[in-house]
């Protein structure tokens, strides 16, 4: 019998689906054409990519299509919203704000504005990893030009209250953009009722082929593009469109809103609270970590107290099974993640860290599995190594 495998990485990559899959197949031969071209064959071309647009758009009910910009992933839709918001300022404004607890692509680039002369603020999180608007509201200054604050945490799963960060940013005329790249498609986002003036997507995340990721750009929002060339994407995003893989963004974003009707997040976030509390049950000194309501549903964490997150990941590995310690960014580095960190966990708990994040395909035969397997290999490590403290 083949060895069971079970797949919990859905935060890191997702596979492509097979309707994604079989939707962008034409357009690496058949359909070949450039979009750009005025031919019959660039006009095929266009049109899947005006329909992507569409899809992706009305996923996250922007109210006109022209309003998604396809980039060559999410965090060149990160980068572009922050450097191309700061370099568009027109009144000298050089205060910028994001939160202690976002994806590299946004911290580096902030961080990066930090020395070249903008003044950096980093908004602290709760022990759930969420920012609380008071304190974005003490942070904002006449001079604040932008703030970016995640819809939901790749590492912890928590979800922020955008709504309400975005409303404050409104209500002070600053620009508000949120790396939705981990909620979007897998809980509702209604641009359209939401204060928010740029939001970043990726495919991969949601069941779309890797390499192509999205800005939603606010009607009236100005940016200065990081890439000059030929024009495309209103100017914003240069170069010959991904076109294949934009048509699997958009049969990405079908699929999304479908699952959706199908009940799809109840089904995943049933199993995924079933494995947490079985972990915590099995495993004595665990503990999940985020938050219990306002998560992802799809996202699960814990942290294993005197163990390495490490460790366990090869166990699991072997077993099988695949996971993440922490973020799959930071685990080839000594340091625990910056967001456990901020969350105020000392460096030697965060160092148990272990993400397990489900999926469509994710079934109870693969949760019991988990439970079966997880427990003795901390058993297992904890025999192995007795833990020194530090
Ligand atoms: C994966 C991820 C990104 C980067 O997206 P890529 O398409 O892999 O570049 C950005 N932000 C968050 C929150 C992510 O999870």
């Amino acid at each position: 019998m083949e060895p069971r495998k079970v797949y919990l990485d859905n935060s890191a990559t997702t596979p492509v689906a097979g309707e994604v899959l079989q939707a962008m197949t034409p357009y690496f031969s058949a359909m070949h054409g450039n979009p750009n071209s005025l031919h019959q064959w660039g006009r095929e071309a266009r049109r899947a990519v005006d329909e992507a647009r569409e899809n992706v758009a009305s996923l996250i009910g922007a109210s006109n299509p022209s309003e998604i910009i396809f980039t060559g992933n999410g965090s060149a839709a990160d980068n572009l919203a922050v450097k191309g918001t700061a370099w568009a300022d027109k009144k000298g404004r050089k205060h910028v704000i994001t939160s202690s607890v976002e994806h590299h692509a946004v911290s580096d680039t902030f961080k990066w504005l930090g020395k070249n002369g903008y003044d950096v603020t980093f908004l602290p999180v709760d022990e759930s990893g969420m920012v609380h608007p008071e304190t974005l509201k003490d942070a904002l200054r006449d001079d604040t030009l932008l703030v970016s604050v995640m819809y939901a945490n790749n590492e912890v799963g928590t979800i922020n209250p955008i709504e309400e960060l975005g409303a404050i940013c409104r209500e002070r005329g600053v620009i508000f953009h949120t790396d939705a790249v981990q909620a979007a498609g897998h809980i509702p986002i209604d641009v359209s009722k939401l204060p928010v003036d740029m939001m970043t997507m990726s495919a991969h995340k949601m069941y779309g082929p890797k390499g192509v990721g999205a800005l939603y750009i606010r009607r009236g929002i100005k940016l200065v593009p990081l890439i000059h060339g030929g024009g495309q994407e209103y100017g914003v995003s240069s170069g010959t469109e991904n076109t294949a893989g934009i048509v699997g963004f958009g049969a990405a974003a079908l699929l999304a809103g479908r699952l959706h009707e199908e009940g799809e997040s109840a089904r995943v976030s049933r199993l995924r609270d079933k494995m947490l509390s079985g972990i915590v049950e099995r495993i004595p000194d665990s503990f999940v970590t985020g938050h219990r309501i306002q998560r992802l549903p799809f996202h699960g964490s814990v942290c294993v107290r005197r163990i390495e997150g490490e460790g366990m990941l090869l166990r699991m590995d072997y077993a099988g099974i695949g996971v993440s310690s922490g973020s799959a960014c930071t685990s080839g580095s000594l340091e625990p993640s910056h967001v456990l960190l901020a969350m105020g966990l000392d460096h030697a708990t965060a160092h148990g860290s272990v993400r397990l994040t489900l999926g469509r395909y994710t079934t109870e035969e693969d949760i019991d599995y988990v439970l079966e397997k997880f427990p003795p290999i901390v058993e297992l490590l904890r025999k192995m190594s007795p833990y020194k403290g530090g």
